[in-house]
């Protein structure tokens, strides 16, 4: 089905213009917006996975095109100075055309090579087909949930989840719509309470306890971490190669310390595994440290949860800690750990 009326978008003109000029037309910049009927013939989609997993630490990534000053100035500057630094590396890209001609013939000759050649990724045509799917296998037949979900959540599970594409815990657990508030960032990392350096986790956590009123938060890793493996593997001290994942996954620098101590000269991949486990251990104590957390754990109308879901072997392990009541160590001190392998 052609969708090319529908889906039409027009190249933006901003290089050339300036950035107030930007500013101001962003009326121009309206999302494509579709609609679905059940009777749509494109329900049954033809997407498959994305092929660009890989089971590589993120710091391993190839340097990009451009230079690390570009990246370091970045933090520093107003959203002006970074339009007329982009212009000018527009301006100036004339320098990395060797090095663009060069990728452009390696991938040219990657093609011809090939056996055959895949359609292009049409990412408009994608999003569409899964909403189809879902409007019409799901919204459309369960009208008695998705009208209850519109007057409101409450949601049972707060959820700390890695960001790989891999790990959804909608899909891995099941979850329905309005059965999880979910957060997920690089490693599921719960770091401490800190009102200036990690105010968005805080604002979940706070909205999830205080008003959602969740029962359960439970912190799930996972296998093949790329930042777990980047925490085991990158060096703790000396200046940082990355603007934020570094700084990032040392909010789980205990569990790196643990792990090393207790399995010295075990290969990497066995340590990432432990550590995968003692992070979210980690991410459970952190959680101590938010006030209105500790009261829900007091009295008794929340409770907290580790996890751990290996997509290698396909199984999902499960502890829940039950606190004392006296301020906390560690999790180990004072946690009895109930475990369930399913
Ligand atoms: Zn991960």
């Amino acid at each position: 089905m052609s969708t090319a009326s529908a889906f039409a978008i027009n190249a933006p003109s901003f290089l050339n213009a300036n950035s107030s000029s930007l500013k101001k037309s962003s009326s121009q910049l309206r999302p494509a917006r579709f609609t679905c009927n059940s009777s749509s013939s494109s329900s049954s989609s033809s997407a498959t996975p994305p092929s660009l997993i890989r089971n590589e630490p993120v710091f391993a990534a190839p340097a990009p095109i451009i230079t690390p000053n570009w990246t370091e100035e970045m933090g520093t500057e107003s959203y002006d100075e970074a339009i007329a630094a982009l212009k000018k590396l527009l301006i100036e890209k004339g320098e990395l055309e060797p090095v663009a001609a060069a990728r452009i013939d390696q991938i040219t000759a990657q093609v011809a090579a090939a056996p055959e050649v895949k359609a292009a990724f049409d990412p408009v045509e994608r999003i569409k087909s899964g909403f189809v799917k879902f409007k019409t296998e799901k919204f459309i037949t369960n009208p008695a949930l998705y009208n209850e979900l519109s007057q409101g959540q409450s949601p049972k599970f707060m959820v700390f989840a890695c960001s790989d594409s891999r790990v959804c815990p909608s899909h891995v657990l099941d979850f329905q719509p309005g059965e999880a508030f979910v957060v997920r960032n690089v490693a599921n990392m719960v770091p401490p309470f800190d009102k200036v350096k990690y105010a968005g986790v805080g604002a979940a956590v706070e909205y999830a306890v205080l008003h959602l009123k969740v029962q359960e938060i439970i912190v799930i890793g996972h296998s093949r971490c790329g930042g777990i493996k980047g925490l085991m593997t990158f060096p703790d001290e000396g200046p940082h190669t990355t603007d934020f994942i570094e700084d990032w996954v040392k909010v789980c620098l205990p569990a790196k310390s643990k792990v090393i101590a207790e399995t010295n000269g075990a290969v990497l991949d066995d340590q990432c595994v432990q550590c995968e486990k003692e992070a979210v251990n980690v991410s459970l104590g952190n959680l101590l440290t938010y006030p209105f957390v500790r009261d829900g754990l007091v009295k008794k109308t929340l409770a907290l949860k580790g996890g751990h879901y290996d997509f290698v072997n396909g199984t999902f392990e499960l502890w829940g800690l039950d606190f004392g009541l006296s301020t906390p160590t560690s999790v180990k001190d004072v946690a009895t750990i109930m475990r369930w392998k399913l």
